[in-house]
């Protein structure tokens, strides 16, 4: 018989092998499976299965992953296979940021070109629009606002403000009426004078309204004592004469109405109203021509024709003619036998229509001595007159005819010379 033992020694080795893997396995030594973990930067890290629930705690991640960024400064871990999608809905792989511009626009841009952006005048807040004095303006950073202010920019358009003095200055619109009543103007101010020594400093929009009720520009400009002035009214009569000769009636004041022959047949009745209220009635022509066009012969019908039907009218022949549009020539002085009355102040009420524009022409340009144009052929020229006549005596002047104005003024008026004013 063969010797049994190295196979009883196989058996056994076979079996205490067989332990020792049991063993081996119990104590869990060099044998269990690895996990690759992954963090957003980029970083990988293998871990045991059985802690990959830690990492994941503190960070980390089982597939590669990437941060995401926002405008608004927000950041999203994604899987890195996601990408694309988180780009297409306004998501950036690295940072970025929103920048403002003056203009109103935005702009979203990466973090590390901020100061590129910055120094061609984006800003990285809103910016606030500032404003100095003579119009400029200038976007500035929230946090410099503080100190351009200090140098005089202001964060609303400035209201300038005028001294009398001539000074000006920039200040907030909600400071304007602390300096108003110091003595400060919203626009250039002007002094104005009463006769009887006050003056009165005021805004140069309010000139009219004071010169209409007794202020003066100028102390030159106060009536001297004595001071007339002469109305004239051309090319009436007309149905808004009457209105006219009330208004003067009622100041018991004179003025003097060139009339047009064939509108004397009209208003008869008007004209020798007129003259028996004393007003002068002048020679205006008989049908309103450019005399400087006609033949001798032709303004000779046209003075005489008007001359005979106002003597028809009022019994006397005018003595004082008003050529149609202030036109004339030798031919014109040489046939019309009286003084050619032109006119120092030209309302233009027929061109405008407007009884404001009238009433400042004339309240403006008036001196002692002023011949007035105006035509009582508007309404808006009547409603000029009732306020005229009014002012004119409240300032001092008395209202004379033409002839009473030359008189009073010391001239011997010459037949064919033509006169604008009597100073
Ligand atoms: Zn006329």
């Amino acid at each position: 018989m063969k010797n049994k033992r190295p196979f009883l020694c196989t058996v056994l080795y076979m079996t205490m092998l067989l332990a020792l893997c049991f063993a081996m396995r119990a104590g869990g030594i060099n044998y269990t499976p690895q996990t690759t973990m992954y963090a957003p930067d980029g970083r990988t890290l293998l871990v045991q299965a059985s802690q990959v629930e830690i990492y994941q705690n503190v960070g980390w991640y089982t597939e590669p992953v990437r941060m995401m960024y926002a405008a608004d400064g927000r950041t999203l871990v994604i899987p890195e296979t996601e990408t694309e999608l988180y780009i297409n809905v306004g998501w950036y792989t690295e940072p970025v940021r929103t920048m403002y511009a003056a203009d109103g626009r935005t702009l979203v841009i990466k973090t590390a070109e901020t100061v590129a952006y910055e120094n061609v005048g984006w800003f990285t807040e809103p910016p606030i629009i500032m404003y100095a004095a003579d119009g400029r303006t200038l976007a500035v950073n929230p946090s410099d606002v503080a100190a351009h202010e200090t140098v005089g920019w202001f964060t609303e358009p400035p209201v300038i403000m005028y001294a009398m003095d001539g000074r000006t200055l920039a200040i907030k619109a909600n400071e304007v009426t602390a300096y108003e009543n110091v003595g400060w103007f919203t626009e250039p101010p002007l002094r104005v004078y009463a006769t009887d020594g006050r003056t009165l400093d005021i805004k140069g929009s309010e000139l009219q309204a004071y010169l209409n009720v007794g202020w003066y520009r100028s102390p030159k400009d106060f009536p001297v004592s004595g001071a007339m002035v002469a109305l004239t009214f051309d090319d009436g009569p007309s149905r808004y004469t009457n209105r006219i000769l009330d208004c003067l009636a009622k100041y018991n004041a004179k003025a003097t109405f060139f009339v047009v022959g064939n509108s004397v047949s009209s208003y008869p009745d008007v004209v020798k109203r007129a003259y028996n209220m004393g007003m002068e009635i002048g020679n205006h022509t008989m049908t309103h021509p450019n005399l400087k066009t006609l033949s001798a012969d032709s303004v000779s019908r046209e003075l005489n024709g008007a001359a005979n039907k106002i003597a028809s009218v009022i019994g006397v022949k005018p003595t004082l003619l008003r050529p149609p549009y202030g036109n004339y020539n030798s031919t014109v002085s040489s046939i019309s036998g009286t003084p050619l009355i032109l006119w120092s102040i030209d309302t233009l009420d027929w061109k405008t229509r407007n009884a404001d524009k009238t009433v400042n022409c004339v309240m403006n340009e008036v001196k002692d001595g002023s011949i007035i144009l105006m035509h009582d052929l508007y309404e808006a020229s009547a409603a000029a007159a009732e306020r005229i006549i009014p002012q004119l005596i409240k300032r001092g002047y008395k209202l004379v005819t033409v002839s009473q104005l030359a008189q009073a003024k010391g001239y011997n008026l010459v037949n064919g010379k033509a006169y604008h004013s009597f100073r």
